[in-house]
């Protein structure tokens, strides 16, 4: 099983990656994370790679690929991985092409309005990462009826797993994740019609806590035939 997860920043992509490997067995991929824990460990690839991650611009092919490729051959991906964050461009998925096959990819929607309002509303810890949401969706757009409930921490302002203290992101202004939205749109769209001619495509739907969409992801997998029912 070899998934690529494509869906715009807030969508909760990572989220349903991290939760689906695990009931598949299969490793979860993120660029953004072996890149910025490179960056953190003082890697000697560090300088190379922090400009472009601190200026949110795409890290040269070359230096992504080989990343890519280490992680691959780790035991964990042996029988399968989803890709979160790779490919961003063309040349990338046609290098991927080079590397291995891919058996689908699942596509993640949501309404941009719903990310704007999910990514102002978000809370990280400082110290660990973990992300918390205190806005209570409940509304119809596009036809859509969409019900995310807050993920809230027991204290508030602190993180339930460290206890570090809880802020919002820099780049979480309404302006700034409109201006994200746009950035994803123009970069992955070449990328999602390259796939959409050559592989299966799964389209998700994210209108609900993250529980139920990933229970969405696996009966939508199981029904396309991409997974079969005693993997899990
Ligand atoms: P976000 O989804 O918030 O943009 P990611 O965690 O996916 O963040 O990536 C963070 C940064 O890491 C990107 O802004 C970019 O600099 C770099 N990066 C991640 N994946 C890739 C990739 N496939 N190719 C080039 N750069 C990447």
């Amino acid at each position: 099983m070899r998934f690529i997860i494509f869906g715009p920043p807030g969508s909760g992509k990572g989220t349903y990656a991290s939760r689906i490997a695990p009931r598949l067995g299969i490793a979860h991929i993120t660029t953004g994370d072996v890149l910025r824990e490179i960056i953190k460990a003082n890697d000697p690839l560090a300088e190379k790679v922090r400009p472009f991650v601190e200026k949110g611009m795409l890290v040269p092919d070359e230096i992504v690929i080989e990343l890519l490729v280490k992680q691959l051959k780790k035991p964990e991906a042996r029988s399968g991985f989803v890709l979160d964050g790779f490919p961003r461009n063309l040349d990338q998925a046609k290098a991927l092409d080079q590397i291995t096959h891919i058996d689908a990819v699942l596509n993640i929607n949501t309404h941009p309005e719903v990310i704007i309002e999910k990514i102002s509303s978000r809370r990280t810890c400082r110290n660990c990462g973990e992300i918390y949401n205190i806005s209570d969706i409940n509304k119809e757009i596009g036809g859509v009826k969409y019900i995310l409930p807050p993920m809230l921490p027991k204290i508030e302002g602190r993180c339930d797993k460290c206890g570090g203290g809880l802020y919002q992101r820099e780049d979480a202004q309404p302006e700034t994740v409109a201006k994200r939205l746009e950035v994803y749109e123009n970069e992955s769209k070449p990328v999602i019609d390259y796939y959409q001619k050559k592989v299966p495509f799964v389209q998700i739907v994210a209108n609900e806590a993250p529980d139920m969409v990933v229970e969405q992801i696996i009966k939508d997998l199981l029904t396309a035939g991409l997974v079969k029912q005693q993997t899990f």
